[in-house]
């Protein structure tokens, strides 16, 4: 089940310049993902020769626009393991799909006295929506902890999930930690006490297998930029009979059905949650690189990237002063490797990293609580993808060793 690292890298024309003068080893993928040229491709010769609004035209080029448009939705829900690609919503990214379900879910079902779920590894964009509804509603906001281990901490569930929950809002893969949530349990756990399930997969989908309908979730979240796609395109799956009963997120254009002066009614979904001129050209690159990710098949994708990781953890081990955040084994972790160096803030650590070409993520993570939880003020943060290598993890350490040598290993 292995992959062709090599030929692959061919596909990713970023991953042959420089940086600094040195190769550049990109190491920051749990924030965005490189683009593959069938991608970029794909986004050009839409412009050069499809470009038409969807939905609108009595022309073929229209009709042929939306035909793109609607056959990468269909991709889309198919990657899932969505019933249906009707229960497939785009938005911007998964920020827009979580607050879609805190506006046109959230306010209708949400009171004083009633509890929404997270946990302390959430990624604010599974925060502060919450945060915000609680704050309109009069409802509670209950965090579930994590351990010294970087798990979450089930003991607590128990007690933190009741039958006043109306939402478990988790996610599937930590982005700071690396840890690999067990959603089905969670999920039916949420259900179990009358309350509806979560799922922010955004760093889960690029990485790892996902059936939604296995999962049993009621709503799941992603974004195409992190798993080859574009930016500026993300999905909510929600299950089909939510979407029929919840209300309209933006109104305007193309999500009515008839609108009169005093009254309007809906179009059906899931166009009734995509209001304007939607983002169709990079939905129908997102269904290309949907096809690649498919090609290579997110079982060899996963395995690769569960042996860098374990290597990385191995060498990381090694290095003087590093402590490494999350689970100790690259089973229960994905592709992000967060770490503290004694003596060397994570920015400058970034800096000095930078000057030989690898590129990492230094600071919060949009994960303040986490931090918090972690009694750091920041991490520095590698991750990977199925372009990258072990010799790109040991020009991480290499540098790691520079930092050291010139902010002097103080012992902790
Ligand atoms: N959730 C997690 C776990 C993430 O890692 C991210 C982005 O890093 C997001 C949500 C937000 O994704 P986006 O910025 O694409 O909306």
């Amino acid at each position: 089940m292995s992959i062709d690292v090599a030929a692959i890298r061919k596909d990713f024309p970023l991953l042959a310049r420089t940086v600094n003068g040195k190769p550049i080893v990109y190491l920051d993928n749990a924030a965005t993902s490189q683009k593959p040229q069938c991608v970029i491709d794909a986004l050009c010769q839409f412009y050069q020769a499809s470009n038409a609004n969807v939905h609108r035209g009595i022309y073929a080029l229209s009709e042929e626009a939306t035909l793109l448009y609607e056959t990468s939705r269909e991709k889309v829900a198919r990657f899932i393991g969505a019933p249906s690609p009707r229960s497939t919503v785009y938005t911007r990214n998964t920020t827009e799909a979580i607050n879609l379900v805190s506006h046109a879910w959230g306010r209708l079902n949400l009171k004083a006295g009633d509890e929404v779920l997270i946990t302390e590894m959430e990624h604010h964009s599974n925060i502060v929506p919450w945060l915000l509804l609680c704050q309109e509603t009069g409802a509670t906001l209950r965090s579930l902890p994590v351990t010294e281990d970087g798990l979450l901490d089930l003991s607590e569930l128990d007690s933190l999930l009741t039958e006043r929950t109306r939402l478990f809002a988790v996610t599937q893969m930590s982005n700071v930690l690396g840890t690999i949530n067990p959603v089905r349990e969670l999920v039916a756990k949420a259900h179990a006490v009358g309350a509806l399930a979560l799922v922010d997969g955004a760093q889960s989908v690029p990485h790892l297998e996902v059936d939604v309908k296995e999962m049993g979730c009621d709503f799941f979240a992603f974004s195409a930029h992190k798993m080859l796609g574009p930016t500026g395109i993300g999905v909510l799956y929600a299950r089909e009979e939510l979407l029929e009963k919840m209300g309209p997120f933006l109104g305007g254009g193309e999500m009515i059905s008839e609108v009169y002066l005093d009254h309007a009614t809906w179009k059906d979904i899931p166009w009734k949650y995509e209001a304007g001129t939607p983002n169709f050209a990079d939905a129908v690159a997102f269904g290309v690189a949907i096809d690649y990710l498919e090609k290579i098949g997110m079982k060899a994708v996963r395995q690769h990237e569960k042996e860098l990781t374990a290597y990385a953890l191995r060498v990381l081990e090694n290095v003087g002063g590093v402590k490494v955040f999350g689970p100790p084994d690259a089973v229960r972790r994905g592709g992000v490797v967060s770490f503290w160096m004694e003596g060397v803030h994570p920015h400058d650590l970034a800096q000095v990293l930078d000057t030989e070409g690898v590129c990492i993520r230094a600071g919060h993570h949009c994960a303040q609580p986490l931090m918090r939880r972690l009694r750091v003020p920041a991490t520095a943060r590698a991750s990977f993808y199925l372009y990258n290598t072990r010799d790109e993890i040991d020009v991480l350490v290499g540098g790691l060793k520079k930092a050291t040598e010139l902010f002097g290993h103080v012992p902790g």
